[in-house]
């Protein structure tokens, strides 16, 4: 009979990408292998742990609203703030005692070794390197157990990626990338995470062994910067390079699902690559940010808005099933009403499938939180509505474009009995009755029939 945890109880929330997704899982694995208890957000822990976000200043406002809330559930808890936030605002933090331990992104893999120091909210426990200072897959704290720091910590990926955070569910995240080395001038990612590091193919091949050994049939390749994968190897490689070493190994999985890649670099090498692997997922997130050259030039962005469209009128024509998704910013430092019209005009006209829409905001430390020339708030939020609305428009007219076809989606959760929701390779989550029991990440294939509220519905015709 498997013994009950009663070890202490620790809980996480996770704010922000996929990396820190990834990241989380490997803290609650760690975590778990300690003999602590895992408990939801929602319950009183003896550790609270806030994986944060630093890329919006709402994200940074969510993250001391949950170390707050944190510290109402269990005043005497140990309150970990670790990450992106922790990095750009370790101070603020400390001075408004919102945290006992705070870990920035070089430091937070040593987890259980901080979390054994003493720290309080008057005294927190601080640990915050520069960001290029180590090296961001865990492996490496067991180099550096000679200079001073926690010894070992985590050791290397003998700790398999896969953990009960993850059972369950259909889909696993894979992070092969971390840090940037652009500079645009509204982010602080590369303030925070360093410069471009990759995780070398060996180890990327590893990982895919073991969670498609775990059953899995989609892995969602993630990096900050993951165009820039391989830059950094010696020899150097490429992003289409991986995929093609994946793609003739036997570790090639049923769903390899791409997170955001900077238009410059979906070149017309991966776009063959992708259009000769139909097991690539038909989804695409090309961060766009602007359509005005000036403002484009302003954000330090290297590509003008006809390379962007170009690019994605090719994808669209490659695969027009394919959604396409992009990141854009409203009221950046010295957008005139002109200069959003060309971004709100260019967006209208494009077959984009969906939009995340970033109202600007200043970010400590990036250049453009110097430009003098801001734009009112109220324009801000005018303007960030507008590209929302337009949005939702993108993502009606991409799910109307879908009814009557077959999907094959993968089952993730029984909403109700009887009524699973799945994702499809193209991004959308259908509803759907199955004819017999389901397990997590079994394939169907549905037959789209109309909308689920903001989603699709339909009928299943093959698969289960
Ligand atoms: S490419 Fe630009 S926006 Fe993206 S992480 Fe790097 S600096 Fe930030």
């Amino acid at each position: 009979m498997e013994q009950e945890n009663r070890g202490p109880a620790f809980a996480i929330e996770t704010l922000g990408c996929k990396v820190n997704q990834y990241e989380s899982s490997y803290f609650f694995e760690v975590l778990e292998q300690a003999g602590y208890r895992p408990v939801s957000f929602r319950e009183r822990a003896d550790i609270y742990i806030i994986h944060s976000c630093a890329v919006t200043a709402k994200a940074g406002a969510q993250t001391r609203q949950l170390l707050r809330r944190a510290r109402r559930a269990n005043p005497d808890a140990r309150i970990v703030v670790a990450g992106c936030y922790a990095q750009l605002e370790a101070d603020r933090i400390a001075r408004e005692e919102l945290a006992t331990h705070i870990l920035g992104n070089p430091d937070k893999f040593a987890l259980i070794d901080w979390l054994n120091r003493p720290g309080s909210f008057e005294r927190p426990c601080m640990a915050i390197e520069p960001a290029s200072g180590a090296h961001p897959f865990p492996m490496a704290d067991k180099a550096r157990s000679g200079n001073g720091k926690p010894a070992g910590g985590p050791v290397g990926f003998e700790i398999s990626p896969v953990s009960r955070m993850h059972t369950g569910r259909a889909r696993a995240v894979v992070k092969i990338q971390d840090g940037c080395d652009c500079f645009c001038s509204y982010c602080v990612v590369p303030l925070v995470r360093g410069r471009s590091r990759s995780l070398a193919p060996a180890f990327v091949l590893a990982q895919l062994r073991d969670l498609l050994k775990a059953g899995y049939r989609e892995i969602v390749v993630t990096g900050i910067h993951l165009g820039k994968w391989g830059k950094d190897l010696l020899p150097a490689q490429s992003l289409t390079d991986l995929l093609e070493e994946i793609a003739s190994s036997s570790l090639r999985p049923p769903r390899l699902r791409l997170s955001s890649i900077e238009p410059e670099e979906f070149d017309s090498r991966l776009l063959e690559l992708v259009s000769a692997a139909p097991w690539i997922c038909r989804h695409f997130h090309i961060p766009l940010q602007s359509a005005d050259p000036e403002i484009l030039s302003r954000m330090g962005r290297s590509y003008s808005p006809g390379y962007y469209e170009d690019l994605v009128l090719r994808l669209h024509a490659a695969f027009p099933e394919a959604a396409i998704g992009a990141d854009v910013i409203a009221g950046f430092p010295g957008e005139s009403e002109k200069q959003f019209e060309n971004t709100r005009k260019f967006i209208e006209k494009l077959p984009l499938s969906y939009l995340h829409v970033f109202p600007f905001s200043p970010r400590p430390g990036a250049a453009a939180a110097e430009f003098s020339d801001r734009v009112h708030p109220d324009a801000i939020k005018r303007r960030a509505a507008l590209l929302q609305s337009l949005g939702r428009q993108k993502r009606r007219t991409f799910r109307q474009s879908l009814i009557g076809q077959r999907l094959e989606v993968l089952a993730q959760a029984e909403e109700r009995p009887g009524l699973w929701e799945g994702i499809s390779g193209n991004y959308v989550k259908v509803f759907f009755r199955p004819r017999k029991p389901l397990c997590h990440g079994e394939p169907v294939v549905v037959e789209v029939n109309g909308f689920r509220g903001e989603d699709l519905e339909g009928t299943v015709v093959a698969g289960e």
